[in-house]
């Protein structure tokens, strides 16, 4: 394809500086490609931040996106459409959930899944409103998502914090169980905590945690915006654990690319009265066209089998690697995968050589440093098995020159 491509890419100066990210400015893509404005060309594992579950402009999404644009944009929260009853109602049969409220992103669903909880308490449980959240989790940047995470330096910035949110540690049941009193409502965690580095709920906690809310009255909140539909290898992350959450938040892969997140709860949980929780886009039609699509792919028979073929392929090149470099084994589940690197910053200097690649006229490639010594790669779930394997090899010429 012939490019008319621009003398200097465009102007990022009014853009507000939120975070520190690469000269390059982005503007196509396709599957696990994008390019830049230059015309220089990378090999995607970050992909939206996990969130273009069929990669970069699939045909299923335009499709939908074409189809249901000149049908119904958004007739308003304040009426009933066809796509968000119908994708309210596969949700609900693929989930075992009962309700369903959308939102425009994870952070938005879990704001809802934390009122929704205090609702509870007020109704059930005489006020009480706290929900025991975890040191290292991420739940979004809202004021009370920001609370509820437990990111270092979250409870300074943008001080006061919401309060309630008490934290308790990964896979220590006696912190939380230290932590629960008569204003307890809830409990509320990621199956596998993404931002933190990719690290796992073992499923011995989630059951431990399961049985310690039945015996309490106290609700399980799992935050999926992450983990959900597909990415660990499974359509829910709570699935190896087998435990069923009483709320369960999702975004991001949800989806594909566009802004849609839902708040799933059971039938005794979903206590919003008329006026309690709203929002001008919420189930818009065309949001909702697209996260059908995305299902329609992801629950396709064969897909999540595909998607543990290749965290297989992964896994398998990248503990080579783990074992060359004297690191621990891979971790996490599916396409949400981390390999933790030796020496100081390795992880962001290597993410920084991979990138800089597309200066010497090769394809760069795109990691996410979740930590300074920890790669994250969250891959578009139909990532193919050569490309998986070119992947690889720049990886490993990445590390050992
Ligand atoms: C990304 C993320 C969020 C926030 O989602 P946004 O769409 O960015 O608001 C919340 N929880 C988890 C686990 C996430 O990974």
């Amino acid at each position: 394809m012939k490019l008319d491509l621009p003398a200097a890419p465009p102007s990022t100066a009014a853009l507000m500086n939120i975070t520190r990210r690469p000269e390059a400015v982005f503007t196509r893509g396709h599957g696990s490609w994008l390019w830049d404005s230059q015309g220089r060309r990378y090999l995607d594992l970050v992909q939206g931040w996990a969130v273009n579950t069929l990669g970069h402009a699939p045909p299923q999404i335009s499709a939908a996106l074409a189809a249901q644009s000149q049908r119904l944009l958004q007739p308003g929260p304040g009426l009933f459409n066809d796509r968000a009853a119908e994708l309210a109602t596969r949700l609900a049969a693929l989930s075992g959930l009962d309700r369903v409220f959308f939102t425009s992103s994870g952070a938005e669903a879990n704001e809802g899944a934390i009122k929704l909880a205090r609702k509870f308490g007020q109704v059930h449980r005489g006020g009480a409103f706290e929900i025991v959240t975890l040191e290292n989790g991420f739940h979004g940047r809202t004021l009370a998502t920001m609370s509820a995470s437990g990111k270092p330096g979250f409870d300074r910035l943008f001080a006061p914090q919401v309060p309630g949110f008490p934290k308790a540690r990964l896979n220590d049941l006696a912190s939380v169980q230290a932590l629960i009193g008569p204003q307890t409502v809830a409990v509320m965690l990621e199956p596998i905590q993404g931002e933190a580095g990719v690290i796992e709920a073992q499923p011995g906690f989630l059951q431990a945690l399961r049985a310690l809310c039945d015996e309490q009255g106290l609700l399980l909140i799992l935050d999926e915006v992450q983990t959900g539909v597909g990415r660990t290898g499974t359509l829910w992350g709570h699935e190896a654990a087998g435990v069923r959450p009483d709320i369960m938040t999702l975004g991001k892969g949800l989806g594909g690319g566009v802004p849609i997140g839902a708040l799933l709860a059971r039938e005794a949980v979903s206590c919003f009265a008329p006026g309690d929780q709203g929002g001008t886009y919420c189930g818009n039609p065309l949001m909702c066209a697209v996260a059908q699509a995305v299902l329609d792919v992801v629950t396709a028979s064969g897909f999540l089998a595909d998607v543990q073929a290749r965290s297989a392929q992964w896994r398998q090149g990248l503990d080579a690697l783990a074992r060359r470099l004297g690191g621990p084994p891979v971790q996490g589940r599916g396409l949400l995968l981390a390999l933790q690197l030796p020496g100081e910053d390795a992880a962001t200097r290597l993410a920084a050589r991979l990138l800089e690649r597309a200066e010497t006229g090769q394809a760069g490639m795109l990691v996410n440093a979740v930590r300074p010594q920890r790669l994250r790669l969250m891959p578009a779930l139909n990532m193919q098995a050569d490309e998986i394997s070119l992947a690889l090899v720049w990886l490993e010429s990445a590390l050992f020159p």
